[in-house]
């Protein structure tokens, strides 16, 4: 959540280059924006509120300097107002900051700084850390006082300041993302690669509880002890394109489209790997999938299929929900955390848990580098390329992948997981074409008025069916709720009246009478039923063709419920890429 960019350097033009920045990451955030710059030796600062995309960069002259901070943000602390939009700055404007996160003491140091005399200009916690620098900078360097600043902020944040007489940025971090970029004489810090892909791909991590002083060369210190660390610049291999939304209008279809070939990319791991992994699993007194939103539909559906190819019970934790049932992690146990960022901060305070419990983890995950990469006893890298759109589509179907040779490798069957999963990456790319899409689009029209749509499915595909609730409402902005099939006549039935439309997914597996049974029920008192299933069956009203793919249908079946999700965005005038109150990756809990 929210996006910080920065630049320094040579060039003049740092303003501009972070709002460029800035756009790239407003995937993140988007409710106001705003950056800050030294001129004539007194912090500049230019604040909006509403998307940077609306913002005309060419037709607005930019003061000249080599050195810019910006942010996009997602409010936690304070209205949607300019006043409460970053950069923040203290009352002689020598020093700015902007900041991700949430600092969970900041109601105290805002007392102590008032009863210091020192006003505030807006609601937000993100304040006090600029006063508090401020005022230890009366006795102190720019560097010190920054240091003994964030010493004293509890909670998780990314930040970064400047002053306005010294070509220097400081940035620090602990639970949220940053990463410095090393150009030639010139760096940039985000708060995602992408944000800078095009400019270097070369990068310095910063860890949690690091700050590090960018000038001419970067110097990182331990926050608390203060020692000096030693870094190494790491190379990326993430095409700066793969960025991009190239001829397609909206980032969400692009990365639906690009499922062609990415279930490819995700099971193509070493075989000795898997097997290792899955031998950790065995091993384990206790595995917890842990995950938050779609990622935690993902690890439900896991369990599934753990439970129906290797015969193994794994337990399901939402991330947020985790520190309530913590007490059942023992040493031996293994968490699996799944999540596109890497920086989801309740599934990283879990991993923060289970290490300090002695137990092991493993990361699924999207984001080389990212901190549940580093974090982590073992990593599977997703490798789906960059996820921009908020609404996850690719990292869902990749982590589906992941986790179905995982299983099929706990039971010995690894080659048999992969055949399957490589058979039905080649449905998939048969599936995708523009008349399957044109179906679709056509269903969404003859729906996109509703108020409501149900979900049902079984089985593993109960789970498919939240996966997809969520999904519909997160960019159609239509009340969508997911349900087991059986379930429906316990309550939720009470729900359908004439022509509510009722996505049921149908696999053709021991489940299937079951389901249709359970569509009838609905099709009884007056429900629109759409089947997804690979035949078409009496009680469809409309139906969408997937492929028959045995253990593997979870991946098949989300897939056209992401674009009919997509095209009820568009035809309903919203922006599939950035949903009203949404953001991509969750670093604030
Ligand atoms: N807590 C800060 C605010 O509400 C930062 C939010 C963010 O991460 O965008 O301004």
């Amino acid at each position: 959540m929210c996006g910080i960019f920065a630049y320094s350097g040579q060039k003049k033009s740092a303003g501009d280059l972070v709002i460029r920045g800035l756009k790239k990451l407003e995937y993140r955030g988007y409710d106001s924006w705003g950056i800050a710059y030294s001129e004539n030796q007194k912090i500049g600062l230019l604040r909006k509120v509403g998307k940077i995309g609306e913002f005309d960069l060419e037709n607005t002259a930019l003061p000249q300097s080599t050195l810019a901070i910006g942010h996009s943000r997602w409010a936690t602390h304070g209205g949607v107002t300019e006043e409460n939009a970053h950069p923040h700055v203290d009352a002689q404007k020598m020093f700015a900051i902007v900041h991700n996160g949430i600092i969970e003491n900041y109601k105290e140091l805002r007392d102590e700084l008032q009863r210091k005399g020192y006003t505030f200009k807006s609601e937000t916690d993100t304040e006090t850390i600029v006063h508090l620098i401020a005022d230890y900078a009366k006795e102190n360097t720019f560097v010190t006082a920054t240091k003994m600043a964030i010493k004293r902020l509890k909670g998780r944040f990314a930040i970064l300041a400047i002053k306005a007489d010294e070509q220097k940025i400081i940035a620090a971090r602990r639970g949220s993302p940053l990463i410095l970029g090393v150009g030639e004489n010139e760096f940039f810090i985000a708060s995602d690669i992408p944000a800078f892909i095009n400019h270097t791909k070369k990068v310095m991590y910063i860890d949690d509880d690091e700050m590090v002083v960018v000038n001419e060369k970067p110097h990182f210190y331990n926050i608390h002890s203060g020692e000096e660390i030693e870094k190494r610049v790491v190379e990326i291999n993430w095409e700066p394109q793969s960025a991009e939304k190239g001829a397609f209008e909206h980032f969400m279809i692009k990365e639906i489209m690009e499922q062609k070939d990415t279930i490819y990319r995700a099971i193509n791991q070493k075989d000795s790997e898997i097997l290792h992994l899955a031998d950790e699993i065995k091993k384990a007194y206790g595995t917890f999938l842990i995950g938050c939103g779609t990622a935690g539909k993902v690890c439900h559906a896991a369990s599934y299929l753990f439970s129906k190819v290797a015969k193994r019970h794994v337990n399901v934790i939402v991330g947020s929900e985790f520190p309530s049932q913590q007490d059942f992690l023992k040493e031996k146990s293994l968490v699996i955390a799944v999540s596109q960022s890497g920086e989801t901060a309740d599934t990283l305070e879990a991993i923060e848990v289970a290490k300090t419990k002695g137990s092991k983890v493993l990361s699924i995950i999207n984001v080389e580098g990212s901190s549940m990469d580093r974090m982590s006893d073992y990593a599977i890298h997703i490798k789906a390329g960059p996820e921009k759109a908020v609404a996850s589509t690719k990292a869902t179907t990749s982590q589906l992948a992941i986790l179905t040779m995982l299983a099929y490798a706990c039971d010995n069957r690894l080659t048999e997981g992969k055949r399957l999963l490589i058979d039905t990456a080649g449905e998939i790319n048969d599936m995708l074409n523009p008349r399957y899409e044109k179906h679709i689009r056509a269903l969404a029209e003859k729906i996109k008025d509703f108020e409501s749509m149900y979900v049902i499915g079984k089985a593993v595909n109960y789970p498919i069916a939240l996966e997809a609730a969520i999904k519909l409402q997160e960019v159609s902005y239509i009340h969508a709720e997911g349900f087991a099939g059986g379930e429906l006549k316990h309550g939720p039935i009470a729900l359908i009246s004439d022509g509510t439309p009722c996505i049921a997914i149908v696999a053709n597996d021991e489940t299937r009478t079951d389901i249709l049974n359970n569509a009838m029920e609905v099709k009884s008192r007056g429900g629109f039923i759409i089947g997804v299933s690979p035949q078409n069956e009496d009680v469809f009203d409309q139906w969408i063709k997937v492929p028959d793919a045995g253990n593997a249908s979870p991946i098949v079946n989300i897939i056209p419920i992401q674009l009919l999700a997509y095209h009820l965005a568009v035809l309903r005038q919203n922006n599939p890429d950035m949903p009203r109150n949404l953001a991509k990756s969750v670093t604030v809990k």
